[in-house]
């Protein structure tokens, strides 16, 4: 989400990026709010810019996202060099605030209003030939989990138009994205008059020129027998669904206020791979919620033992101003949910080494996005099930399409592979 936001706000000031930031004649830092660590990484962001701001007076330096929607006015007040701070859902009013604060003597400004008439109205930034792109199809969330601080800094949910998601889909389409990935905070709960998420597969796979569809988050209560459907009949729909549990224990569940037992997401996950077997899946899990004891984590421990994620994204649980969870009582012990959490990370580890190497000798369907960061001989790609490929024995002209690819080497989190 704050990638697509980072693009849109490219957009918006019709920037052209510079990489040093010794260039810029405004920097403006987007951050996430969602773990204390990330709001501190953005205000000390903000700090390191400060030189650049005593060197060249006229230099604008904003703060973008769920940060400085969170702390507004606090941030303009505790650093001196900020000009300004702008909300997620502001974005397109980003333009007409730069162009203030440069005609004004009064530079200083926040806008964290909740506006939705305007939420969707600057499409990102894409660059010419690049193979992937983001679509934002929601803003928001009515789900209101204890932890999350996402509906207080982007608000209650909003779905974007059929008419709008299929029209950016064709803007990035036409300047060269195969593959788009189609976001929001519960991307499968999307309606929009009379319209479902499913629905919505069906009029994507019919995008000329599009080849592969992804979306993410989806909420494990919104999964219906209609989206699975929908997933194993359109043949662009990558065999990829992130689906965040966040715990293998009902009790922690409940407390979160996620809606769904275990028992359900069991369920969803044995619907699904009935219905795609090659369906690669990842989750999210918060370790040290409340009063989170040892056989809830045994539970957690539990449940990715039997379902085998291929990646999972595993947090120690942080407080977020202004939720339900800061009001309660206690949360585990740091040292103790630290604990927990690598011995979760550790065996997660090897469950995803070991479902790569199960696919070592076999061949897949890549799409090439880009040459290799790291080694000018290899390119990178993708399979369908999401998983990163390093490919030898290609050239450029292969940028931008989907080859048959054999997996020769498996490691953790990617696999070396060449043409089959
Ligand atoms: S569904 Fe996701 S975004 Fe919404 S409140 Fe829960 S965790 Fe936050």
């Amino acid at each position: 989400m704050n990638e697509y936001d980072s693009d849109r706000i490219i957009n918006s000031l019709s920037a052209n990026p510079v990489k040093d930031p010794s260039d810029a004649d405004i920097i403006i830092v987007n951050t996430c709010a969602i773990r204390e660590k990330a709001d501190h990484k953005a205000v000390s962001a903000v700090g390191k810019y400060k030189k650049l701001k005593i060197k060249n007076p006229d230099l604008i330096i904003g703060m973008a996202g769920c940060v400085a929607q969170l702390y507004g006015k606090k941030l303009i007040k505790q650093i001196p060099h900020l000009d300004f701070v702008i909300g997620p859902r502001e974005i397109p009013k980003l333009r007409d605030l730069v162009f203030d604060i440069k005609e004004s003597s009064s530079h200083r400004k926040i806008n964290t209003s909740m506006d939705v008439e305007e939420v969707f109205k600057v499409s990102p930034y894409h660059k010419s030939g690049k193979v992937n792109g983001f679509v934002s199809i929601q803003q928001g969330c009515n789900k209101k989990c204890a932890y999350c601080i996402v509906p207080t800094v982007r608000g209650s949910e909003i779905n974007r138009p059929l008419k709008e998601i299929l029209e950016e889909s064709r803007l990035l389409i036409d300047q060269g994205a195969k593959e788009l990935t189609y976001i929001g905070q519960t991307v499968n709960s999307w309606k929009y008059e009379g319209e479902r998420f499913y629905n919505l597969l069906d009029y994507l796979q019919e995008l000329d020129g599009l080849e592969r569809i992804r979306f993410t988050t989806s909420f494990p209560r919104d999964i219906t027998s209609k989206m699975v459907d929908s997933m194993k009949n359109n043949t662009k729909v990558c065999r990829q669904l992130h689906l965040p549990v966040q715990s293998g224990s009902n009790r922690i569940l409940k407390q979160m206020k996620r809606a769904y037992s275990v028992e359900w997401y069991r369920d969803s996950i044995s619907k699904l791979r009935d219905a795609i077997p090659d369906l690669s899946l990842s989750t999210d899990i918060i370790i040290g919620f409340s009063d989170e004891s040892t056989k809830d984590f045994e539970e957690t421990m539990q449940l990715i033992e039997d379902i085998k994620f291929d990646t999972i994204y595993s947090f120690k649980y942080s407080i977020r101003p202004g939720t339900p969870g800061e009001l309660m009582d206690s949360h585990v012990n740091e040292d103790v949910a630290l604990d927990r959490l690598h011995k979760l990370q550790s065996r997660q580890r090897e469950i995803s080494l070991e479902n790569n190497l199960k696919q070592v000798n076999k061949s897949y369907k890549v799409l090439v996005e880009s040459e290799s960061k790291n080694n000018p001989n290899e390119f990178f790609g993708r399979t369908s099930q999401n998983k990163a490929v390093y490919i030898k024995n290609i050239n450029k002209e292969s940028i931008g399409k989907i080859l048959d690819i054999t997996k020769k080497e498996a490691f953790q989190n990617s696999f070396i592979g060449e043409p089959t």
